[in-house]
């Protein structure tokens, strides 16, 4: 019972980027387990994770919000606030890779994944933040990062994505240490591969190269991403900011 009570998040309000698929689905019907009503932002809506917390008894809105637009992420968290209150939790998952070698890749490219997997969600914490501390709310912005914040993992060629999610890395020890003093806590989170349709667009060679350089030689679930995200977004973490979580099967530990 004490355990459940720590990491319940009943009558809380959560905002989950990104939950149309992959990691963000798997996490959204989480968190909704755990107590969270459930908010979605994402380009082309998640109507199957809406049904499928709605099927596990929970409530959930998805909205159709990109994350790198300051006006409809304002506009996306009022709506929320109709539905569900303020957030209480913020998982901002929403990110993309291209893999492209530096030379073959164009400043477009660099730019959008920057866009969306740095600015995007600065842009998201920022302004659910900002609600946060205006209404007193100790809440907690989990930030998704990558092992590849860490580590250069190979062999495919991915600068743009490695500087964004070390980006991710050191703008939420930013936003830990200067929101602290109003009770907010940012922690990120960093896996190495998950099965998701992100990594499943990738070539069978390329990912055949992958196994061998994973300690565990395999690839991860979402589901195995659930239990440290739950920890950050729950009471449970509460003397726990600033600080990433490496779920990688050993990767960036070689
Ligand atoms: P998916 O491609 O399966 O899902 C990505 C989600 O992000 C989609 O729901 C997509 O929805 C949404 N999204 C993309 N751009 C935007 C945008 N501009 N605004 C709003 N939503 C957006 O990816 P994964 O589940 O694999 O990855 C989720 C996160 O986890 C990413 O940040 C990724 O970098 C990170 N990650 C993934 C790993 C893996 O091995 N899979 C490993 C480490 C980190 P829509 O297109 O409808 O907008």
């Amino acid at each position: 019972m004490y355990l459940e009570e720590l990491f319940s998040l009943k009558g809380k309000a959560a905002l989950v980027t990104g939950a149309g698929r992959g990691i963000g689905q798997v996490v959204a019907l989480g968190l909704a387990k755990a107590g969270a009503a459930i908010v979605i932002f994402s380009r082309t809506g998640a109507d199957e994770t809406v049904r499928l917390i709605e099927d596990a008894g929970g409530k959930a809105l998805s909205l159709i919000v990109d994350v790198t637009s300051e006006e409809q992420v304002d506009k996306g968290l009022a709506e929320m606030m109709e539905f569900a209150g303020p957030p209480d939790v913020v998982f901002n998952n929403a990110g993309i890779c291209i893999h492209k070698d530096t030379f073959g890749a164009t400043i477009d490219q660099w730019r959008q994944v920057i866009d969306i997997n740095l600015t995007g969600e600065y842009i998201v914490a920022r302004a659910a933040g900002k609600i946060m501390h205006e209404r007193g709310i100790r809440g907690s912005i989990i930030n998704m990062a990558s092992m590849s914040g860490t580590v250069v993992n190979v062999p495919q060629w991915q600068a743009s994505y490695n500087a964004s999610k070390a980006g991710v890395i050191h703008m939420t020890r930013s936003l830990a240490v200067e929101w602290a003093q109003y009770g907010i806590r940012v922690n990120s989170i960093s896996p190495g591969y998950i099965n998701t349709p992100m990594s499943a667009d990738t070539p069978k060679e390329l990912r055949d190269a992958w196994m061998p350089l994973i300690p565990q030689n395999r690839m991860g679930e979402p589901e195995e991403l659930m239990p440290a995200i739950l920890y950050l977004a729950s009471g449970a973490s509460g003397y726990t900011t600033g600080s990433d979580i490496i779920v990688d099967g050993g990767y960036a530990a070689r």
